[in-house]
C-alpha cells in the first residue's frame, strides 16, 4: 500500500508547518496548502520536501478543484487538518463588513469547503481523520474579536455535528482549541497586551507549534478511533484562570 494522503490547510508556516512536518514524519504523503506567501511556501517546500499547493480555502470552488487534483495524484485523502486561519481584530463598533466576512469565510467556511471535498472519499474507504483548529478565544470570547470568536466557536459546533454524521464510517472529527501559540499571528499582538496574556497562563509561557502538532498526531492515530466530537483544549492552563 502506498502512503496515505493528508492535507494541511495553512500548512506552510506557524502551527500548520509543524503539523505538516510531523504528519510527514509519520509516513503520510502530506500536501501543505497556503494562500499568498509564495516565498515562505517555497522555502518550506525546499527544506521539508513536502509539496505545497496554493489556493484560497474561503472559496468553495477552489477547495473542490484542488482537493480533486490532490486525490487524483495521491489517492483518497485520509487526514484533513483544517488549520488555515486569519485575524482582523477590532472592536465590533469599528469592524467593517469585510473584516467580519473575511474572518468567517477563511476560518469557518473553509472547514465546510474542505471537509465537503474529502468526505465522500473517506466514507468510501471507511477511514478518515478530520481535525479542526479552533481557539481558546472561541471558547471564552475575546475583546476585539467578535469575528474570530464567532468563527472559532462555530468550528466547535461544526466538529460535533460532523462527528455524529460520520461516526459509523470509521471517520473521527475532532477539534483542538489552542491558547496563545508563538507564531506570526501572535507576534502581531501588541507587546503590552501579550505580556498581560502571558501573566494569565499558569505554565508561564506561550505555546509552541509543536505543542499543538503532537495533539494532532494523537487524534489522527489509527487507534484513536474512539475519540470523536472532542475538543482538546491546549493552553498552558489559561482557560482555568481567565
Ligand atoms: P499563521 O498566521 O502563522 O499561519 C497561517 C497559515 O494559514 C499560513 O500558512 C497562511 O498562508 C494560511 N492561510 C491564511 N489564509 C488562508 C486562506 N484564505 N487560504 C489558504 N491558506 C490560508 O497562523 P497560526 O499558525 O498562528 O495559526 C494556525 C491556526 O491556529 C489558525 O486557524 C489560528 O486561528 C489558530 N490558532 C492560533 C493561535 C495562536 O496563538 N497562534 C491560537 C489559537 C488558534 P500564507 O503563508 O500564504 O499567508
Amino acid at each position: 500500500m502506498g502512503k496515505r494522503t493528508a492535507i494541511v490547510t495553512g500548512g506552510t508556516r506557524g502551527i500548520g508547518e509543524e503539523i505538516s512536518k510531523q504528519l510527514s514524519k509519520q509516513g503520510y504523503q502530506v500536501v501543505a496548502n497556503y494562500a499568498s506567501n509564495d516565498e515562505r511556501a517555497k522555502q518550506f517546500e525546499q527544506s521539508s520536501g513536502i509539496p505545497v499547493m496554493k489556493w484560497d480555502v474561503s472559496s468553495f470552488e477552489e477547495c473542490q478543484k484542488h482537493a480533486a487534483e490532490i486525490q487524483a495524484k495521491y489517492g483518497t485523502v485520509s487526514v484533513l487538518i483544517n488549520n488555515a486561519g486569519i485575524t482582523r481584530d477590532t472592536t465590533m463598533q469599528r469592524m467593517s463588513y469585510d473584516q467580519w466576512r473575511d474572518v468567517i469565510m477563511t476560518n469557518l467556511d473553509s472547514c465546510f469547503n474542505m471537509s465537503r471535498a474529502v468526505i465522500d472519499g473517506m466514507r468510501g474507504q471507511k477511514f478518515g481523520r478530520i481535525v479542526n483548529i479552533g481557539s481558546v478565544n472561541g471558547q471564552m470570547g475575546q475583546y476585539g474579536q467578535v469575528n474570530y470568536a464567532a468563527a472559532k466557536s462555530g468550528i466547535h459546533g461544526f466538529t460535533k455535528a460532523l462527528a455524529q454524521e460520520n461516526a459509523k464510517k470509521g471517520i473521527t472529527v475532532n477539534a483542538i482549541a489552542p491558547g496563545y501559540v508563538d507564531t506570526d499571528m501572535v507576534r502581531a499582538v501588541p507587546e503590552d497586551v501579550l505580556a498581560k496574556i502571558i501573566q494569565r497562563i499558569p505554565i508561564g509561557r506561550l505555546g509552541k507549534a509543536s505543542d499543538i502538532a503532537r495533539a494532532v498526531l494523537f487524534l489522527t492515530a489509527d487507534d484513536a478511533e474512539f475519540i470523536t466530537g472532542a475538543t482538546l483544549t491546549i493552553n498552558g492552563g489559561q482557560y482555568m484562570t481567565s
